[in-house]
């Protein structure tokens, strides 16, 4: 039984969710997303409630069991934010995410900084973005910003780790996301970290969602990962240490 820590359930049919079910990914961390820069704060508020009360329950139908993460995407960012920081910070969370830095703009670190330091006050785990583009500044500042914060380590996952980052974030005590996808890594990119850099800190995930994506990545690289690696590695990195994160 696979655990696919970062995707994007909203974006996907509920054939693909039963997908995900039918290749043993039964737990799945559903990270809150909207597609376009929304016009008001209330927008972000009503994408947490449509996916802490309704996406479970869709989810569960397909039989996968689905756990929320909220927060301010990069991408995401409304007028008048903090409304949706009070909102937050009066609510119980699984988990923030995504958060993180997209063009490493004033108003995106602002916004990450904000939403972590509420994470350390009210002890949520984070799940951070790291962008396609401008990668290794993003990664660099985001990390200066966790440690600037003394940010828990266990609290946070630098997500979208690769070749390029995957050193520079190692040699901090965060987690690690892998995601696993045709155009980010592919499952045997993944078996090469984990048998490079051990499997204690990392997580696999697809990032599935909205685009045109390939679903059970997670399971494909874990088998990779068992057999080129090693069965307890591959179970951690595809399940046990997502769940030990997100403490279930
Ligand atoms: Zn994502």
């Amino acid at each position: 039984m696979y655990f696919d820590s970062h995707l994007h359930s909203e974006g996907l049919g509920f054939s693909e969710l039963k997908k995900l079910a039918e290749n043993q990914i039964k737990d799945i961390c559903s990270l809150a997303f909207f597609p376009v820069k929304p016009r008001y704060p209330q927008t972000m508020i009503d994408v947490f409630r449509k996916l802490v009360e309704f996406e479970p329950v869709r989810c569960k139908a397909a039989g996968v069991r689905m756990y929320p993460a909220v927060g301010i995407h990069p991408r995401c960012i409304p007028p008048d934010y903090k409304i949706v920081l009070k909102y937050l910070e009066e609510g119980e969370w699984i988990a923030f995410g995504e958060i993180g830095l997209e063009l490493v703009t004033d108003e995106e670190i602002e916004v990450l900084r904000s939403q972590l330091e509420l994470a350390k006050k009210l002890d949520i785990p984070c799940i951070i973005h790291t962008p396609r583009g401008e990668k290794v500044r993003a990664t660099m500042k985001t990390i200066e910003i966790l440690n600037t914060l003394e940010f828990p380590p266990q609290l946070a996952v630098i997500d979208h780790v690769n070749f390029e980052t995957i050193d520079m974030v190692f040699e901090t005590e965060y987690w690690i996301g892998l995601t696993v996808q045709p155009e980010k890594l592919s499952p045997d990119d993944a078996a090469r970290i984990v048998a490079e850099y051990g499997s204690e800190r990392f997580m696999l995930n697809s990032d599935a969602g909205y685009r045109d994506v390939e679903i059970a990545t997670v399971a494909a690289a874990a088998e990779k990962i068992a057999e080129n690696v090693g069965k307890d590695e591959a179970i951690r990195v595809a399940g046990k240490n997502a769940k030990k994160f997100l403490r279930l």
